[in-house]
């Protein structure tokens, strides 16, 4: 199996979960719903305050690129207003008061005869789903399904779950295995392929015994080194197909199409249940949290929910993340909300706290040698901080993943990452005056 160059291998600390069967939450009194959890516009709600809402009614439509939103729990809408949302902006949102009856929506009822249906009709049925990649990146699962048509011959489902801490991903293979199987065997017929690949990392033992049991002969698991970015889309096409995507480019451009593995179990409650994504596997956990746990919970959940049922903090966390802690998103306002790509809420309490007042690089050049996509960090944050656009440019910060292997390793704790988002945002902002 072919290997990518660069990386790191972060102590995964997946041990404080990895156990933990995934627990439904105790249900919500009240849930958040943004209009926009994909990328693409967000959404137009279809709800006003004082309307009766039942699980998986759809309550946000589209008005461009992107995937409808469905309530995740019964009762009446208390508010259509801007909330805080976990990117760090307030997003207008759904605030519906859960009655607690659990009604569900007469329309989320799964179709006569889900093997009748054809590839446009399951793809169509997907986007009314609302699914979009429940990895993080949030992409709408049908239109990466269309734009692949006819391009793709090989399916990938990524089940690599590299970051360190995280283990929801891990823990619905090992519980729900039937789910990523079936919803996998969706995506081949949509594509008309006959092979697909689970890409898993050696460190899930069980899962992996689990799938190779269970795996039908068209769908063969691929055990990877542990190695981060391992589950970084173009890191794992080149190690299961030896593959390179070029700069700039996507899957497709080398015949391949990545689904998250969370992605695939929501493909199959929608075509064999009937279920709209309302929920998500979700792993609270960091140094910070009481009683490290996986839960189900809602779409719309209050990350204070979660805490509080994990038991709540050891002592006030220094940091909480969206996410884990090589790629998560810094969390200021804990009212936000579980959304459909929240696999985790890690949180750091001040012993990790590896912060360094005014770092200075010392040229050690160890950035270059973890960099996956060979990149030269320590070039690419100089010209960040002289605002050098055509620099930047020059050394491609496009292709940075924001993997964060080279802060990771940077012994002198500069915050690598934090300056190549910012070098994006700089880029971007020049190009748009440029028109
Ligand atoms: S420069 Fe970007 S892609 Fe390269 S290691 Fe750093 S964060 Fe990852
Ligand atoms: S690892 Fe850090 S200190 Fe070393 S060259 Fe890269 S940015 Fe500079």
């Amino acid at each position: 199996m072919a290997g990518f160059f660069g990386g790191v291998h972060p102590n995964d600390r997946k041990a404080l979960t990895s156990e933990k069967a995934i627990e439904p939450l105790p249900a919500p009194r009240q849930v958040v719903i943004p209009m926009s959890m994909h990328i693409g516009a967000p959404c137009a709600p279809l709800v006003k305050k004082g309307d009766s809402v039942t699980v998986g009614q759809k309550i946000g439509e589209t008005t461009g690129l992107g995937v409808p939103v469905h309530a995740s729990v019964s009762g009446t809408v208390v508010a259509v207003e801007p909330r805080p949302h976990p990117n760090g902006t307030n997003v207008m949102s759904v605030v519906i008061e859960n009655d607690f009856q659990d009604t569900r929506c007469p329309d989320a009822v799964p179709p006569a005869d889900p093997e009748a249906l054809s590839g446009e009709e399951l793809t169509r049925l997907i986007h009314e789903a609302g699914i979009s990649g429940m990895g993080g990146a949030t992409f709408p699962t049908d239109v990466k399904i269309s734009s692949g048509l006819g391009k793709l011959d090989t399916i990938i489902v990524n089940a690599a779950e590299c970051e360190p801490y995280i283990t929801s991903d891990d823990r619905l293979l090992r519980e729900t295995p039937e789910r990523f199987i079936e919803g996998l065997k969706v995506l081949l017929k949509i594509f008309g392929l006959e092979k697909g690949y689970i890409g898993i990392e050696a460190n899930k033992k069980t899962a992996i015994s689990i799938l190779k049991e269970q795996c039908p002969g068209e769908i063969e698991v691929r055990v990877l080194k542990t190695r981060y970015p391992q589950g970084a889309e173009k890191q794992l096409i080149q190690t299961i197909t030896g593959r390179q995507v070029p700069p700039g480019g996507l899957p497709a451009a080398v015949g391949c199409g990545v689904f998250n593995a969370a992605t695939c179990a929501a493909i199959y409650d929608a075509v064999y249940l009937g279920l709209p994504l309302v929920r998500r596997a979700v792993t609270v956990t960091g140094s910070a949290i009481r009683t490290p746990k996986n839960f189900l919970a809602p779409i719309g959940t209050p990350y204070t929910d979660l805490i509080a049922a994990a038991d709540g903090f050891v002592s006030d966390p220094y940091k909480v993340l969206t996410g884990g802690p090589m790629m998560g998103i810094a969390q200021f306002d804990l009212s936000v909300p579980v959304i459909k790509g929240t696999n985790a809420i890690t949180c750091f309490s001040q012993k990790d706290n590896q912060e360094v007042k005014n770092p200075h690089c010392i040229r050690c050049g160890r950035c270059v040698g973890v960099c996956p996509m060979h990149l030269m960090p320590l070039y690419l944050y100089q010209a960040e901080r002289k605002d050098n656009i055509d620099e930047l440019n020059a050394r491609n910060i496009g292709d940075c993943i924001e993997c964060g292997s080279c802060a990771y390793i940077c012994p002198a704790r500069i915050p690598l990452v934090q300056s190549f988002k910012n070098a994006k945002a700089k880029v971007r902002a020049a190009a748009a005056k440029k028109g």
